[in-house]
């Protein structure tokens, strides 16, 4: 429904809240009419210009609160809210609030749009202090109160808080996505932890994020790096092959920490035997790219032709930026200066392009971040493949 079409709506069950709450049913509708107030009829005008915001001011203000215009109070507080007119749905929420015959249940109800309002203003501490209270007590709004919390916390980045509304969350109420929300708050303190350089804290938390999601890729390579910093790098290869199954979409992420683990225990071997295996499930322009260094450092030849057939299955400017680099380091003079001249380009063209996108709105960036920074989603952005990307 659009905005406009809402408030036409609004307006009509103000008229009819007003003809409930006026309890004249009983008389004729000319009669009804004569008692409409002339704010009711100021509101109407301003809809008619077009001026929605005085077109609602007009008719809350011609609306007592009562039993039966007590949803639509509710609702207008709920789309000053959205409309970012957040003093407004506060002083609805209040009025409403200070009505002496409320349920409980409408109370709380009330009380729960009240701390969204004040999150909406960047009340924190008065949000927070409404929700803390509302949640002493076991409401059939459980389950909203504490997924406001933790949005309150998360927004603070009060992780540990974050972590214990989370956790009593996932306990009454467990969802795939709270749990890995909750798996990040943790990668969040790990990360932390590692740059106070307390790495028994921060594989602990790392921990727990698996505990809370075995599919969190992000817990699995922080512990692959504090694995790393301890030099235990057959940990960290485990760690890291596990990135493979938990979402295949980020090995072009581990392939660099992969490659320098397996040269410390094992000069290397099982790294192709990996790459090959992830080759033929997953194609991707850094899996292609590394094998391909890898050949080229014994059989050039049998590397160009490994590249060449790779580009034609799983067409990427990557990979064909791989085989001009091929053939430069094969050719001389004039040759290996124009293959430079178009590597060099094809430089400038990957590195203008974004490496990673987030799918679910679409932002696009150079760097990995484990929360959108356009819409906060964890875990949502990830390698772009396709042609200008893996
Ligand atoms: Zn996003």
């Amino acid at each position: 429904m659009t905005e406009w079409a809402l408030f036409v709506v609004l307006f009509l069950a103000l008229f009819t809240g007003w003809l409930l709450g006026s309890r004249r049913l009983t008389k004729s509708n000319k009669e009804e009419l004569k008692q409409v107030p002339n704010d009711y009829f100021r509101g109407l005008n301003h809809l008619l210009k077009g001026q929605q915001s005085e077109a609602i001011d007009a008719f809350v203000d011609s609306l007592e609160v009562n039993s039966e215009t007590f949803d639509i109070h509710l609702t207008l507080g709920n789309l000053f809210r959205k409309k970012g007119e957040i003093q407004k749905a506060i002083n609805i929420h209040q009025s409403l609030l200070a009505r002496p015959d409320l349920s409980s249940r409408d109370t709380r109800l009330v009380q729960l749009e009240l701390a969204s309002d004040f999150m909406s203003a960047g009340l924190l501490d008065r949000a927070e202090r409404l929700l803390l209270n509302i949640a002493s007590r076991k409401t059939e709004f459980q389950r909203e109160i504490l997924a406001l919390l933790v949005d309150l916390y998360e927004f603070e980045q009060s992780w540990d808080k974050a972590i214990k509304i989370s956790e009593q969350l996932q306990a009454e109420y467990p969802a795939k996505k709270q749990a890995q929300r909750l798996a990040h708050f943790h990668c969040e303190m790990a990360e932390s932890a590692v740059k106070n350089e307390q790495w028994n804290v921060a594989f602990k938390e790392y921990k727990a994020a698996i505990d809370a999601d075995l599919d969190c890729v992000r817990a699995s390579i922080g512990l692959a790096d504090v694995y790393m910093y301890q030099r235990r790098f057959r940990d960290a290869i485990k760690e890291l092959k596990a990135v493979a199954d938990q979402d295949h979409e980020f090995v072009p992420v581990i392939v660099p920490m992969l490659k320098q683990c397996y040269l410390k225990v094992w000069g290397g071997a099982g790294y192709i035997k990996f790459l090959q295996e992830q080759l033929k499930k997953y194609p991707s322009a850094s899996l292609i790219r590394a094998l391909t260094e890898h050949y080229a450092e014994n059989d050039k030849e049998f590397a160009e032709q490994f590249i060449i057939s790779q580009l034609r299955a799983h067409p990427t400017i990557k990979g064909f930026q791989e085989l001009i680099d091929i053939q430069r380091a094969d050719s001389s003079g004039p040759d290996q200066e124009n293959l430079s001249v178009l590597y060099e380009l094809i430089e400038q063209l990957t590195n203008s392009k974004p490496k990673y996108r987030c799918r679910q709105c679409g932002f696009a960036g150079h760097q990995l971040h484990w929360q959108c920074p356009s819409c906060k989603s964890w875990g949502s952005v990830k390698p772009i493949h396709g042609l200008e990307g893996e």
